[in-house]
């Protein structure tokens, strides 16, 4: 499937005639933000609207939209989400409340005005009133733009919660360009990311045979072409690079859309930021954004697919790897390191790969074997690490988890057992089933300590 633009809209090949998918209207270009009107007239949502922003999505468009729309007799109302000096606003009890609050006079339709939380608060409280929200995005951060879950906090708890997708999502590269660096490269790293999620969906496809959903393969194929052509162009904030990245994060999205999952976006380096996340929320410690995290994650796992990929298969040790993943007590007892006590016992209760039957064992182990030369060609296509640090180097951001407040006690074991995360087949269950994560792991902290 290609993907093409007819008027800014964003389209693809084959999919429905009036929207980008489903019913949502996606638009991308270069100074787009003032068609907002029209965007809104043509899908009938009404006169009136609830701006959701905080202090920088509303100077950095916010305000300008409101001029905007009232000039298309369209009314505007706006929640300003209280500013929380030096902490960040969350998707929270306080947030919900304050735009709860601010729907009366009742609008018919609200705004997010911004990227990642304040697209989760709106995209919750439309879900809950039932009324459409248009997205105006002021970051290229994050990938859930079209997403239809909100990640919030509830009781300081990480929860997910229902939402809606918007029906209209405008992403102007002249709002996108002003966006903090950090926000840009987080969206990068969310991205980026998909090159695991990617090798380890084929990896899968060969050893269980799990069907690889081939639209959703080249679009997320054709994002990272996208991604790496424009490293430059990114690294100065053009309209070519953020458009770049948008698109990326666009594509992400849609896959999700079309497969019903998240198999082609979603992998261990993301299983492993969501982690560090919880725990971080836990310890009620400050944590990175998601795409920081994801990047981050991202570099360590290729890394390790480097390894991966070197593993001499015909010398390994099958009676230790087994006796090792088979006896529970000691597995658990490194395994809790990562999760922490509760977290573990829920994801006990569910995951099959916690709960693997001698006969399991068998059938992985073999299936890799008997599979190794057919792996190691599929993932001809990934970038080496080299090539990640030198990105990441040009962006002028760190590689290091610890530099992005991840104690590295927490991610030495984050690492090799991140796949324990869900029920999703990937190369660091692999290596745990090869009884080689251990190694593999030391020499990936190893060289990274040698950056530093
Ligand atoms: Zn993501």
């Amino acid at each position: 499937m290609n993907y093409y633009y007819e008027n800014d809209m964003f389209r693809l090949e084959g999919v429905s005639k009036e929207h980008t998918i489903s019913d949502i209207d996606i638009y991308i270009g270069k100074g787009i933000l003032k068609n907002t009107s029209y965007y809104v007239q043509k899908r009938n949502l009404g006169k009136k609207c609830l701006i959701v922003a905080d202090n920088n999505t509303y100077h950095a468009a916010g305000m300008k939209l409101s001029e905007i729309l009232n000039r298309g007799n369209i009314e505007t109302d706006v929640c300003l989400l209280r500013d929380r000096e030096n902490e960040r606003i969350e998707a929270d009890e306080l947030a919900i409340g304050q735009v709860m609050m601010s729907l009366e006079p009742e609008p018919d339709f609200l705004i997010a005005c911004g990227s990642g939380v304040i697209n989760d608060i709106t995209r919750f409280v439309s879900f809950i009133t039932k009324k459409p929200f248009v997205s105006i995005g002021t970051a290229a951060s994050m990938d859930g733009y079209t997403s239809v879950t909100s990640p919030m906090i509830f009781d300081r708890k990480k929860v997910h919660r229902h939402g809606s997708a918007p029906k209209i999502l405008v992403l102007d590269t002249e709002v996108l360009k002003n966006a903090p660096t950090e926000l840009t490269v987080a969206g990068f790293g969310d991205v980026y990311g998909k090159y695991i999620a990617k090798a380890d969906w084929l990896l899968s496809n060969i050893t269980t045979g799990e069907e690889v959903d081939k639209q959703a393969l080249s679009l997320i194929t054709q994002a990272l072409a996208k991604l790496t052509d424009n490293v430059e162009e990114i690294r100065n904030a053009t309209d070519e690079g953020l458009k770049a990245i948008i698109e990326g994060l666009i594509l992400a999205g849609i896959t999700i859309f079309t497969t019903g999952q998240t198999r082609a976006v979603a992998s261990v380096e993301h299983n492993q930021g969501h982690i560090w996340e919880t725990r971080m929320l836990e310890a009620e410690k400050p944590y990175a954004l998601h795409g920081t995290a994801v990047g981050c994650s991202t570099g360590y796992y290729l890394r390790m697919y480097e390894y991966f990929k070197k593993i001499d298969i015909s010398s390994l040790d099958r009676e230790k790897a087994k006796h090792r993943i088979l006896n529970r007590e000691a597995f658990r007892k490194q395994v809790v390191k990562c999760f922490g006590e509760s977290f573990l016992s829920v994801l006990e209760k569910s995951n099959k790969c916690l709960n693997l039957t001698e006969e399991d064992f068998e059938n992985h182990y073999n299936s890799i074997v008997n599979n190794w030369d057919k792996i190691i060609k599929v993932l001809d296509f990934l970038p080496s690490w080299d090539e990640y640090k030198n990105i990441y180097k040009k962006f002028g951001q760190t590689i290091h988890a610890e530099e992005i407040g991840i104690p590295t006690d927490l991610l030495t074991y984050t690492l090799p057992y991140s796949t324990f995360y869900r029920d999703r087949y990937d190369f660091v269950f692999v290596m745990n089933i090869l009884g080689v994560i251990e190694d593999i792991t030391e020499k990936t902290l190893k060289d990274y300590q040698k950056e530093k």
